[in-house]
């Protein structure tokens, strides 16, 4: 696949863009450039292109504003020590978002176009990607792939012309001032995703229909939402974008897998790393009633939560409308298990996975 490259004449100063860097936030600002690939039927993936960023015309028609055929990606590049800088299991994103995009009658786009168009941006806008030479800091350029329904058509089918972009935001810590465990409402009312819907896909819709459970969350005091099954109403799935993880006091780890939760990158690393810390990973259904029991016996030590974002998170307590669990007593191998993924993605410890990509 060839990419095109216009430059963009106009790219943000140095001096703005230090101003940036210092203090990102999160999804706030956007680097000089983006990446585009189109998709026909007849043609394939074809004019793939770097180009100023900017926004986008769209006809009122385009489907994805009437239907929701969406799809993205969530992933960081980080710049290490040396200054070189490097990307976190790409190709994993890039296999994702073919599953994804299979469930959303989307085209699949290559592995390895995926990752040629992330790293085309990357490449173009490297000035963006923060060094965190202030001292043990977490700043890094977070990607954003997306692929939607282009075409301009209000009748129900699978679009016929799809546009698949990736954009790229400078992201501070994200915890500022220092891990602190997040409270969670679990909702009764509202699911995420039920049997052979899209729970496992990495799609808007599924963000749209957790805002009202995260409002309801933020009514309540809590930082996020907890998800359970839509059929029994018994079983943990994930938060609105993060996997979940039990700890238990003979050192099994136990994260809930159920066909419908979406199965995160950091999941599957952590799967490995403690695997190798020597603890028995178990995934399987794991109910509510497990948690309350686990806890209050002190069978459950740590509870934490995990995505690109945060990273990984240590869980405290658990409200609903008829209660509450309080925080688990420790946040030792959750801090552990957080430290040793950090270092590896920030270049600060070996990579003995091998799942940095550098870049460049
Ligand atoms: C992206 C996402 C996650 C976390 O996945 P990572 O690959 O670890 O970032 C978890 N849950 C949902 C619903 C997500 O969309």
């Amino acid at each position: 696949m060839d990419i095109s490259t216009t430059a963009n004449p106009h790219p943000v100063d140095d001096a703005r863009l230090a101003e940036i860097l210092a203090s990102p936030g999160f999804g706030i600002h956007f680097t000089d450039h983006m990446v585009t690939i189109e998709w026909t039927p007849e043609r394939g993936w074809h004019d793939a292109r770097v180009t100023p960023y900017g926004p986008l015309t769209l006809d009122p028609a385009t489907a994805v504003l009437h239907y929701a055929q969406e799809t993205f990606e969530g992933m960081k590049a980080y710049r290490h020590p040396d200054g070189s800088v490097h990307l976190f299991r790409p190709e994993e994103n890039g296999k994702r978002m073919i599953r994804s995009s299979q469930r959303l009658a989307l085209p699949k786009l290559p592995v390895e176009d995926f990752v040629a168009a992330v790293e085309a941006l990357v490449k173009v806008d490297e000035r963006w990607v923060p060094d965190n030479a202030d001292g043990g800091g977490e700043k890094s350029l977070y990607l954003r792939p997306f692929m939607f329904a282009s075409e301009a058509f209000l009748g129900v089918r699978p679009a016929q012309h799809v546009t698949f972009m990736v954009i790229a935001s400078p992201a501070g810590a994200y915890f500022k001032g220092g891990v602190k465990p997040v409270t969670l409402w679990l909702t009764e009312d509202y699911t995420r995703a039920g049997r052979g819907g899209m729970g496992a896909a990495k799609t808007g819709g599924n963000y749209a229909s957790s805002l009202v459970a995260q409002q309801e969350a933020t009514t309540h005091g809590c930082d996020q939402v907890v998800f359970l099954d839509a059929q029994d109403g018994t079983y943990v799935e994930e938060l609105g974008g993060m996997n979940m993880y039990y700890v238990f006091d003979d050192g099994r780890i136990v994260t809930p897998a159920t066909g419908t939760i979406l199965e995160g990158i950091t999941r599957a690393s952590i799967i490995e790393l403690a695997g190798k810390l020597g603890h028995q990973v178990e995934e399987r259904r794991f109910s509510i009633d497990e948690w309350r029991e686990g806890v209050s016996s002190g069978a459950i030590t740590e509870i934490f939560a995990c995505g690109t974002a945060a990273v990984v998170t240590p869980v405290g307590s658990l409200k609903w409308a008829g209660g509450e669990v309080p925080a688990p007593a420790s946040t030792e191998l959750t801090m552990r298990i957080r430290q040793a993924l950090v270092d590896v993605q920030f270049g600060r410890a070996d990579d003995t996975f091998g799942w940095m990509h550098p870049v460049g």
